[in-house]
């Protein structure tokens, strides 16, 4: 961006009346001005990353009112309350104000005393032709605009509507945002918001201080092995480890207790009362270590998570990104551990077949999977799937610390091929090493494999 010295200046000095902040993050001025300049944005940005100014401090700038369509009521509540409280005048229109305070809104909007509005998507359809008839709207905000893609996590089906907006406002320029930001998500949302030429600004994902590590196959005792071994040389640190199912986060539980350590559960079947403690003891270090369902870690602000395990293979990259990066907040570094296992793959696959969005989740898991087996770095996996190509190895990752040793396999694959065909395809994986490595098994024997020309040649 060509910002000129002028606009520079002025962004700054609204930046620090409204807002109290002198300076921008990354891409947050970059973002306003071409709001500013009437194009339409795509804002990819990690929660925390300061997405909210990229639209509030266009909103005050520009000359009408800003619309910004939120999911969530009570987010839209906080907003609207945070900038009141910054003598901004905001407002929102939703269904649970009652019929007065709506109109009354409706109202300040129209007599041009309001600058930011934020409206639900089932409220903003409704309320089209008041609002195209008495408002002058500068700009639309869609916030968590990854609500509008069947693929994202978080499909909404209000959202899907949305694409009136450019029909209906063909030279009103619109800035969605989000922290979802695969690839598909993004094309769906250029697309159903139908933006014209946008401009896209994709902060990084990567939080390199997390080191990733896999470990496949792992049988339950063996899994609880490594989490002692793991958490035996993390002494007082506090971790998280996610399991699929309530059961397991109590097993897992009931084990670690065993050996003295402070390990509390959280899932959906507690009561609101004993979730609220589990999370105090954990926020307040008085519990060392969660066993959760993914019900946990939703809205919980703790900077000092030390590291996180993956007790059983989690759904998709979306899930498993957002759950590990509840580590090492504080930027200091963080440990995860996933344990990859066929028989996860071959559950989340039965919970797929139920699902309503059955061939979504089944390439959602097959890029987990993908992820799970992968022998090159993993974080340019990760990265890759949310949109980020990146250059280099990233050192931190099982697969760059160990990488696999690679050799010409062609020979004995050849050997292992014969040793099938001679045996008339009628073999398993173990009879065909027995009859390679030459070892007289009962089973050999009895088929009399010992005569096959290719016995003992994997000796
Ligand atoms: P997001 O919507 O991307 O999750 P927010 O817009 O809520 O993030 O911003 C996260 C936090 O960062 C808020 O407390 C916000 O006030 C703060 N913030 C945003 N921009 C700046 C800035 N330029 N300087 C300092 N703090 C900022
Ligand atoms: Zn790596």
């Amino acid at each position: 961006m060509n910002l000129t010295p002028s606009t520079h200046t002025v962004l700054y000095a609204a930046l620090k009346k409204y807002f109290g902040y002198s300076s921008f993050r990354a891409y947050q001025e970059e973002i306003i001005d071409a709001v500013l300049s009437g194009r339409d944005v795509l804002v990819l940005m990690p929660t925390g990353g300061g997405k909210s100014i990229c639209y509030q401090l266009p909103a005050l700038l520009l000359p009408g009112i800003t619309i910004v369509v939120s999911p969530l009521i009570s987010l839209m509540k906080d907003q609207v309350e945070a900038l009141r409280a910054n003598g901004i005048p905001a407002a929102s229109l939703n269904s649970m104000n009652d019929d007065t305070t709506n109109a009354q809104i409706k109202r300040a909007c129209i007599a041009g005393k309001i600058k930011l509005l934020y409206i639900s998507p089932e409220k903003l359809i409704s309320e089209i032709h008041f609002l195209l008839r008495d408002l002058e709207i500068s700009l639309f905000a869609i916030d968590e605009a990854h609500c509008i893609s069947q693929w994202g996590h978080d499909f909404r089906p209000e959202y899907a509507t949305l694409h009136i907006l450019r029909q209906e406002f063909p030279t009103v320029p619109i800035i969605a945002l989000t922290a979802t930001a695969d690839k598909i998500t993004r094309e769906d949302i250029l697309k159903l918001l139908a933006l014209q030429q946008p401009l896209l600004f994709i902060s990084s994902f990567d939080r390199p201080n997390l080191s990733l590590q896999v470990k496949r196959g792992y049988r339950q005792k063996e899994k609880i092995q490594a989490i002692l071994h793991f958490i035996g040389s993390r002494r007082n640190q506090s971790g998280i480890i996610y399991c699929m199912s309530r059961n397991g986060t109590e097993k897992v539980a009931t084990l670690l207790a065993k050996q003295g350590i402070r390990v509390g559960v959280y899932h959906a079947g507690l009561s609101p009362q004993q979730r609220d403690l589990v999370q105090e003891e954990f926020i307040t270090d008085r519990t060392q270590i969660i066993c959760a369902t993914i019900a946990f870690g939703m809205g919980i602000d703790k900077s000092n998570v030390r590291w996180v395990i993956h007790y059983n293979l989690p759904k998709s990259l979306e899930n498993y990104y957002q759950e590990i990066g509840r580590a090492g907040r504080d930027g200091m570094a963080g440990d995860t551990l996933l344990f990859y296992s066929l028989s996860d793959l071959v559950m989340l696959s039965k919970m797929n077949e139920e699902s309503k969005q059955r061939n979504i989740n089944d390439e959602k898991l097959r890029r987990m999977q993908q992820y799970a087996e992968a022998d090159i770095c993993r974080r340019r996996i990760l990265l890759s799937y949310f949109g980020e190509a990146v250059e280099k190895d990233c050192g931190n990752c099982d697969v760059c610390k160990h990488p696999p040793q690679r050799f010409d396999g062609t020979i004995i694959v050849q050997k292992a091929l014969s040793a099938m065909v001679r045996a008339e395809e009628k073999i398993g994986a173990t009879l065909t090493i027995d009859i390679l490595k030459g070892y007289l098994s009962p089973e050999v024997r009895e088929r009399q494999y010992q005569m096959l020309k290719t016995f003992g040649v994997g000796r």
